[in-house]
């Protein structure tokens, strides 16, 4: 969760005084310059500010041309909205193991390749990057689309680059518990030019993007309204500025309690890119170990953080859309869509991992502290 202060407060203060709020007016376009910079910072071609993370997948997803009959590659471990959005979308998810890093299982991956199988949504658990430099050659090799969701991982890189923009198309949130926030919103990034502006007509009932100044051209297919508003736009110029400063803290704090924990002789799990670790997992080997670390300030177990394991997912597993005919797993023919037995290596790992509190926010000498009674 990131803080919002005086300086986020007196941004939304010159929209105000400005008076236009919605971003296709010709206000300050403050959301437009969020999105310049945003494209600037993560090196991304371009950048699309919408209203969610989930907002960001769909939009997506319909850039990349997924829909009915199409099958999309998802992790057992991720926030529900992931698979989700590839079912309101029209297509089926297939759910991959996740390996000891809780993020996709490069291994797994392949094994669940199908023929309608036609993008692959890698996502960044908990600061912590997927294993991309195999991820991204078996897409290639299979002809699937990646797309990134780096929704708990912005600003955060893997090997030099940040995720979200090492695939075809990544994703971000900034609801309010996510590396930066204005409440609700998202973000849709790529360096393929075709692709944003699918999204960009995706996020925008399909104006195409509607600048002054610039003439309305017919849009390539009918979209919806994930627009973010001018005040949210200033909100997140503000985070984005603080957003370095904040994921440094991050990470000197989880480098705290990683050497706490380590020389305590706990067993930290594996981390895709060791020179950029912002997120601290533990794995035991046994259950009942995990479940008694989980009661101590500071540490949870991962399985018991519902929605974002498979099994919690009610309506993807039930097959409960807003109307009944709306049925992808019908529309594919055959699919059996995710079931409970689906990922049962993850759920060993999940029930025997613990998330470690990056506390971000506390000052250093509490961290130690707390490190020292975590490691106790
Ligand atoms: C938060 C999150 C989302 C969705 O973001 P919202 O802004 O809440 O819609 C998607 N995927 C993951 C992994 C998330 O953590």
């Amino acid at each position: 969760m990131s803080r919002l202060g005086v300086r986020e407060w007196l941004a939304v203060g010159r929209v105000f005084a400005n008076g236009t709020l919605l971003r296709t007016d010709d206000g300050l376009h403050t959301c437009l310059n969020f999105e310049k910079e945003l494209a600037v910072y993560t090196g991304a071609g371009q950048a699309l500010a919408v209203s969610s993370g989930t907002a960001a997948l769909i939009c997506a997803l319909q850039a990349c041309g997924i829909g009915p009959g199409d099958e999309v590659l998802v992790p057992a471990y991720t926030w529900m909205a992931s698979a989700g959005a590839v079912l309101l979308v029209g297509a089926v998810p297939v759910l991959v193991e996740v390996d000891d890093t809780l993020c996709m299982d490069p291994d797994d991956l392949v094994a669940k390749i199908t023929p309608r199988c036609r993008a692959v949504i890698p996502v960044h658990m908990l600061n912590r990057p997927c294993d991309m430099e195999r991820i991204m050659p078996v897409a290639q090799q299979y002809g699937l689309q990646v797309i990134e969701d780096a929704c708990q991982a912005v600003g955060v890189r893997y090997k030099g680059r940040f995720c979200g923009t090492i695939g075809d198309i990544g994703t971000f949130s900034f609801n309010q518990h996510k590396n930066m926030t204005c409440g609700e919103g998202g973000a849709v990034l790529s360096n393929t030019s075709g692709l944003m502006a699918r999204a960009r007509n995706a996020h925008d009932m399909g104006i195409g993007f509607r600048t002054a100044g610039v003439p309305d051209r017919d849009a390539i297919f009918l979209g919806s309204n994930y627009r973010i508003s001018e005040i949210q736009g200033a909100i997140l110029r503000v985070q984005l500025k603080k957003l370095p400063r904040r994921l440094s803290k991050t990470r000197s704090r989880v480098a705290i309690l990683t050497k706490a924990l380590k020389k305590a002789g706990y067993p930290v799990a594996p981390h895709n890119d060791p020179d950029e670790v912002a997120g601290l997992v533990l794995t035991f080997d046994t259950e009942a170990e995990a479940v008694k670390f989980a009661a101590r300030r500071g540490a949870r177990r991962i399985f018991d953080n519902s929605k974002h394991v498979y099994t919690e997912w009610g309506p993807i597993l039930n097959r409960r859309m807003a109307h009944p005919g709306f049925s992808p797993w019908e529309w594919i023919g055959g699919s059996n869509g995710p079931a409970p037995d689906s990922c049962p290596k993850s759920l060993d790992l999940l029930r025997r991992s613990c998330a470690v509190n990056a506390m971000t926010d506390a000052p250093l000498p509490l961290v130690r502290y707390l490190a020292r009674k975590l490691a106790a």
